[in-house]
């Protein structure tokens, strides 16, 4: 059965979606999973629940054109999947980077209906961005170009219908030219976006909740292992908002960064990463990783971003983009002795990757389970806005602990419950697709 199952599902996903490979690779994880729930429930089967997931509720794709400083116009296309509405409005993050296409989009809307679940709190999967590059733009151009991206976007979100928030390329700048556009045009000041500034309906904790979630989430994988944070050499790709907060947790923990990155190269600093020189240059310069070896001449510097994998660490969380661990990285991670990796970055490891790591007894933390802090606390945000206060920052840290706490949990009991055992990635997609399907029962053919 599970072959037939598995084929025909992803025949029609492949066929209704062209050269969409990342998301391919994404339905094709979690349908692979899902199997053994399959077998145990036909209702599901009966409802059509597998065949209904697999295909967003909404696809939204726009032109949107701006003015860069010299009078030139130019024209990107902008992206909104509203995937699945089953426990709740759609939220999801928005990207803006060149790669990024419908089945990019499609990919990370699809994770988030799952990883969205697993948080506990009440919201639907999406995700949307455009192919816009923010890098090299000044801010009046970012500014032009989200006003743009937003005339259009505002008339299919809302804060009880579909909340978006940062992904890559989109911080805190992004998200306040994007709701200041949104509030002119609707004339209403709501929670239809996290991530705001703290001044205007913020959460604190918000920025460093998915770097901090996902160490909250190896600490508990580390455990498994009766080991903790201390001494465990670090290695983290990208050097982004998931990569700055997840070395500043592991440092506070006891843990060594030894490694960062981004997309034209890696620095190694075997004395520990100094993260105010990192924070200083990507935070506030918008500059390259390179740069820290100017500041600090005993750490390196090695072109090409693949390269970060070959660094020997005990525990690599790779936080900066899809498919940027391959098995080559993953048989380096682990004849290096590494022995565990939380991906950060949605699916940041190739599924040869995976099958290394799970084969090599290496603890492996799949993202929609391990990066889930930051959603997690995006709801958390939504939540203070609809109550018109604000939670402090220990309240807000406290209950991302708590949450990443449970996802670990609910993971390693799916996995238990469906012969799975350890298997954190089939965990993490059994538990999340049992609460939407589930739902999705109740709410009838929809
Ligand atoms: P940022 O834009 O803050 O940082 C992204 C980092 O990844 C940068 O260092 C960037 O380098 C690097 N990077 C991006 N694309 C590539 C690429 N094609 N090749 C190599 N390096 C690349 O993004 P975030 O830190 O917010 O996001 C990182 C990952 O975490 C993404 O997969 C995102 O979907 C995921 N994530 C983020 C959440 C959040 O709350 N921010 C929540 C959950 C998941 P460069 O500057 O050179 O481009």
């Amino acid at each position: 059965m599970a072959d037939t199952f598995v084929d025909s599902i992803m025949e029609t996903v492949e066929a209704r979606n062209g050269g969409d490979v990342e998301f391919h690779q994404a339905v094709r994880e979690v349908v692979e999973s899902i199997v053994p729930v399959v077998e145990k429930h036909p209702e599901f089967t009966a409802a059509g629940i597998v065949q209904r997931v697999v295909e967003p509720e909404r696809q939204i794709i726009f032109r949107v054109p701006w003015m860069d400083d010299n009078g030139q116009v130019h024209v990107n296309r902008g992206f909104r999947v509203q995937f699945n509405s089953a426990i709740g409005p759609y939220k999801g993050g928005l990207r803006f980077h060149p790669s990024v296409n419908v089945g990019i989009i499609k990919f990370l809307g699809f994770e988030q209906i799952f990883k969205n679940a697993l948080t506990g709190t009440p919201i639907g999967g999406g995700k949307g961005g455009c192919d816009f590059n923010p890098k090299g733009k000044s801010d009046n151009e970012v500014m032009r170009f989200c006003q743009s991206f937003m005339s259009e976007l505002f008339r299919h979100i809302g804060p009880d219908t579909d909340i978006p928030a940062g992904d890559i390329g989109v911080g805190a700048r992004e998200i306040g030219y994007l709701f200041g556009q949104y509030k002119k045009l609707t004339n209403t000041f709501v929670g239809v976006l996290t991530g705001k500034g703290l001044d205007w309906g913020g959460s604190l904790g918000r920025t460093e909740a998915t770097g901090y979630g996902l160490v909250y989430f190896v600490t508990r994988m580390l455990e498994a292992r009766g080991k903790d944070w201390k001494g465990q050499k670090v290695v983290i790709s990208g050097s982004g908002n998931v990569a700055i907060y997840a070395t500043q947790k592991v440092q506070q923990l006891g843990g060594t960064v030894i490694a960062l990155s981004d997309s034209n190269g890696y620095i190694v600093d075997n004395d520990g990463i100094k993260l105010d020189t990192v924070r200083q240059i990507k935070e506030v310069r918008r500059g390259r990783i390179k740069e820290y070896v100017e500041e600090h001449p005993s750490a390196e510097f090695h072109e090409g971003w693949q390269g970060i994998w070959s660094v020997p660490c005990d525990v690599a969380l790779p936080s900066a983009t899809q498919n940027e661990l391959d098995e080559t990285g993953a048989k380096l991670l682990v004849s290096n002795g590494c022995i565990a990796v939380g991906e950060g970055a949605n699916m940041p490891s190739t599924p040869e990757a995976v099958k290394v790591f799970l084969d090599g007894g290496v603890s492996f933390g799949p993202a929609k389970a391990a990066n889930a802090g930051g959603v997690a606390t995006s709801a958390l945000e939504m939540s203070q806005n609809s109550m018109r206060l604000s939670w402090s920052f220990e309240e807000v840290d406290k209950r991302l602990k708590g949450i990443m706490d449970s996802i670990y949990t609910q993971c390693v009991e799916a996995a238990d419950t469906y012969g799975c055992n350890d298997n954190l990635v089939a965990g993490a997609n059994i538990a999340g697709f049992l609460k939407v399907a589930r739902a999705m029962m109740a709410q009838g053919v929809v």
